[in-house]
């Protein structure tokens, strides 16, 4: 998901709408904008779709006035059935001082425990997702301002989370003790500030970016002002390295360190590592170009464009159902047949998940008359499902759970499939001694197993680590 909220702009709404436009790789199920106006009040707008197809109509900007204002863009995580229009964000509560509303990107571990717990003790929910959790333990916390009560409210939530909550008055920002998910904070104008989930969110509003909010951080922004708090225990950083791999733009910068650069570091290191004689390095456009620009210019092999995307396709894996995903390819991607033609190829591709996307253009790639056929894949694989907010399967629905490297190359059926080791992602995300195993800098639960928070939810239901 991605979260965007703006404080001390004539219209705030307009604002957010923007950032949300700029964050819709984060999520494109659904979007939803609260705003605060100090004579119309509150006023809130959720919609199923793109936001650029929802938000920019004036006859419902019009009805979000007011210089604060918060958004999000959601797209489900594991284990959601078709969504309803209540469990798109920002959630809403009325407290004895004020209303607040709150959005956020993440996934909270212990949710079900939490509304186990809450629903006991009289809340009534109104939605299936885990972040509603948050309203109802501010709504019985006894502190006495807003700000205190989601510290208390955040206190008692495990796993991920970058929150973005507003009051009338106030813009609020957290990040969880790790720092899995990102958060920035820039400026604009005399006296505005901006919180979103990657910096291309400010760069689309011509805001400043200031710094990021620190892991264990939050802060609250008034009248130009902001305060610091550090509400949690301290622990050492652990920020999703998924992130630098494929779930940010590659335009953001992310601790100090361009998203693209790391990317195509990758590639760098993926041709050093597993290097293989070929006529052309292509991508498997978008999440592989960087990736592959940087084989390219390691290997000295050409880049070529040998697969073309339908730029009006989104993502594939945030389509929820597996019949749309096996289409998706095809209705995706396209071979470029003259190009490819008896040629030894190269294809770069951000992961392998399921095995759909690599099977599929495998035998796109074949039918247009490739000599042979090369993967090499821009992170570790995929072996365990993620609990903190990004969508992969069931661990029994992941390659790489069920088979060893030869075997998925044979299943893909390619002559040669390869994927970054691990010590080689870190050091292309800047680590340059590689991972360190003692303690890691990043998350990297998905490709090794080891889950700095315990998914308690999951283990309760009967997942193994
Ligand atoms: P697969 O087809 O192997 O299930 O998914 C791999 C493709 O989905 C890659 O091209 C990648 O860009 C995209 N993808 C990236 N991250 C994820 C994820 O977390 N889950 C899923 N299902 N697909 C992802
Ligand atoms: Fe990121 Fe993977 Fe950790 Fe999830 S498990 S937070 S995708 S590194
Ligand atoms: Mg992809």
């Amino acid at each position: 998901c991605g979260v965007f909220g703006v404080i001390g702009v004539t219209d705030a709404a307009n604002f957010v709408a923007l950032g949300l436009h700029a964050l819709q790789h984060r999520g494109q199920e659904a979007g939803g904008i609260v705003a605060h106006d100090p004579e119309k009040g509150f006023n809130s707008a959720h919609r199923f779709g793109y936001v650029r197809d929802n938000f920019t109509k004036a006859s419902l900007m019009e009805t979000l006035p007011g210089p604060l204002a918060i958004g999000h863009v959601r797209y489900s995580t594991a284990g959601k059935k078709a969504a309803v229009i209540r469990d798109i964000q920002p959630f809403f509560g009325e407290f004895s001082m004020g209303g607040a509303a709150i959005a956020h990107n993440g996934n909270l571990t212990n949710a079900e425990a939490l509304r186990r717990e809450l629903i006991e003790h009289g809340a009534i929910f109104q939605s299936g997702s885990d972040s509603e959790c948050i309203i109802h333990l501010m709504a019985r916390s006894f502190q006495k301002t807003h700000a205190d009560r989601i510290a208390d409210a955040l206190r008692r939530c495990e796993g991920a989370f970058s929150v973005v909550a507003m009051t009338r008055t106030k813009l609020i920002g957290v990040r969880d003790p790790l720092g899995v998910r990102p958060l920035v904070l820039g400026r604009i104008g005399d006296n505005g500030y901006v919180l979103s989930s990657e910096t291309c969110g400010l760069d689309i509003i011509g805001a400043h970016f200031v710094r990021e909010i620190e892991p264990g951080e939050m802060v609250v922004i008034q009248d130009g002002k902001i305060e610091s708090a550090r509400p949690f225990h301290q622990a050492s950083p652990r920020f999703c390295i998924f992130e630098h791999v494929y779930f940010s733009r590659p335009d953001s910068i992310i601790g100090g360190r361009s998203v693209y650069e790391t990317r195509r570091q990758i590639g760098v290191e993926l041709a050093r590592e597993a290097p293989v004689e070929a006529d052309l390095v292509c991508p498997v456009p978008d999440s592989g170009t960087p990736a592959a620009i940087g084989f390219s210019q390691e290997s000295g092999i050409p880049f070529a464009l040998g697969i073309t995307r339908n730029q009006y396709m989104g993502r594939t894996f945030i389509e929820p159902t597996e019949q749309i995903r096996n289409m998706g390819v095809r209705l995706k991607l396209n071979v470029n047949k003259s190009l490819v033609k008896g040629k030894r190829v190269i294809l770069v591709d951000d992961s392998v998940v399921r095995g759909t996307t690599s099977r599929k253009i495998k035998e796109m790639i074949l039918d247009a008359g490739a000599a042979e056929v090369h993967f090499r894949i821009a992170s570790p694989p995929t072996a365990w499902p993620c609990f903190y907010g990004v969508d992969t399967p069931d661990r029994n629905k992941l390659l790489a759970a069920k088979m060893t490297e030869d075997e998925m190359r044979d299943w893909i059926g390619v002559d040669s499939l390869k994927f970054i080791s691990l010590d080689g992602l870190y050091r292309a995300a800047g680590e340059a001694n590689g991972r360190n195993n003692a303690c890691p800098q990043y998350c990297d639960a998905c490709f090794s197993g080891e889950y700095p928070v315990v998914p308690s939810d999951q283990i309760e239901k009967g997942f193994e680590m």
